[in-house]
């Protein structure tokens, strides 16, 4: 490891006790504090998540880190400060914000995400991708959650910080998040390392729904076996806790969660009129088409069986429909 390395990594953990410090212990940080009380998030989780605030102020990180000797332009690229092209002078990045520190998956503090207090936008400011941070490598909260995978042999992924915080308030530590971007297909094979199942708790609304799916397929590829807790319309992990609690947080979507399949044909079920035998015929198809992607004989009996029965078509019928499809995808 470099020395620039290990300095930029230095000063992301000075700055993250630092910020944490001004949440907690200064009258600057006292409206943050309370927004953070006012959404829920306990002290013990701001603890456990080292979450902070950064001041209203153009220079308070700039003169801090100037003032610990460090390099600035070393600083500007690990994304703390920016550098003014008029004058070249430095200014800190995040300002008035909340702040939560982002580790490696070695549990090095290598970047920041800094949410506003209101309606600012953007609502989240993230350090940039640099020599020691890259977004689709990392997971959120992976350093401190992968013994309780291992335990659990199991993890749960989620879309932002708030879902991770909420899910520890629910008692769930097995907890990463994928930062409100794309899965990678590294990020996947870090996660598969680690466990063989995982459950996917997007927000439900229809960017989570289409990022789970993604996240799904990308997780399947690697091996990882896939099931899905639905949140209702609207609602992230985060609000749902919010609303209904704790309890049925963990009995109604975690614990509830369903096999990706079971998913995909509740999906394509809903807003139908089965009743209507064009629509039936159609969507007896749509469940035909995702039976011809799976690749276990038990479970294409299974589904094959499952249909046969629901609409009072013989199994013959549908495995020559199923056969159909194969032919026509090859
Ligand atoms: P909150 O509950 O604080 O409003 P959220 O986590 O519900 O935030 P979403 O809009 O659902 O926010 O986004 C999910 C995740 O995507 C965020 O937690 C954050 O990691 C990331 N994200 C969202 N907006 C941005 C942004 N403008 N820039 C960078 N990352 C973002
Ligand atoms: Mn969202
Ligand atoms: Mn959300
Ligand atoms: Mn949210």
């Amino acid at each position: 490891i470099s020395t620039t390395t290990t300095s930029m990594i230095e000063a992301h953990t000075y700055l993250a006790k630092y910020y944490h410090h001004l949440l907690l212990n200064t009258e600057e940080g006292k409206e943050a504090l309370q927004y953070l009380l006012d959404r829920g998030f306990t002290l013990e989780a701001i603890e456990k998540f080292g979450i902070g605030y950064s001041l209203e102020r153009w220079d308070a990180v700039t003169n801090i880190l100037q003032r610990r000797g460090y390099s600035l332009s070393l600083m500007e690229e690990a994304g703390l400060v920016i550098r003014r092209e008029q004058d070249g002078n430095y200014f800190d990045r995040f300002r008035n914000r909340i702040m939560f520190p982002i580790h490696n998956l070695q549990g090095k503090v290598v970047a920041f995400s800094g949410r506003s207090l209101g309606e600012d936008t953007p609502k989240y400011l993230n350090s940039p991708e640099t020599t020691i941070f890259t977004k689709g490598r990392i997971l959120y909260n992976y350093h401190q959650s992968r013994a309780h995978m291992r335990k659990k042999q199991r993890a749960i992924l989620l879309e932002g910080y708030a879902d991770v915080i909420a899910a520890y308030k629910a008692g769930y530590e097995e907890t990463i998040a994928t930062m409100g971007t794309a899965l990678t297909e590294e990020q996947a094979k870090t996660i598969r390392r680690t466990v063989d199942q995982v459950i996917i708790s997007f927000d439900g609304d229809a960017a989570g729904i289409s990022a789970a799916f993604k996240a799904a397929n990308m997780l399947i590829q690697v091996g990882c076996e896939v099931k899905i807790a639905q949140l209702p319309e609207g609602l992230d992990p985060d609000d749902y806790v919010k609303k209904y609690g704790a309890e049925k947080f963990r009995t109604a979507i975690i614990e509830a969660s369903l096999s990706f399949m079971a998913f995909k044909l509740y999906y394509l079920r809903q807003g139908k009129n089965l009743q209507d035998e064009s629509v039936r015929m159609k969507y007896i198809h749509d469940v035909l088409q995702e039976v011809a992607k799976l690749n276990k004989p038990i479970e294409i009996e299974h589904y094959i069986n499952t249909l046969s029965k629901d609409f009072s078509i013989s199994v013959e019928a549908l495995q020559a429909e199923l056969s159909n499809i194969h032919r026509q995808t090859k």
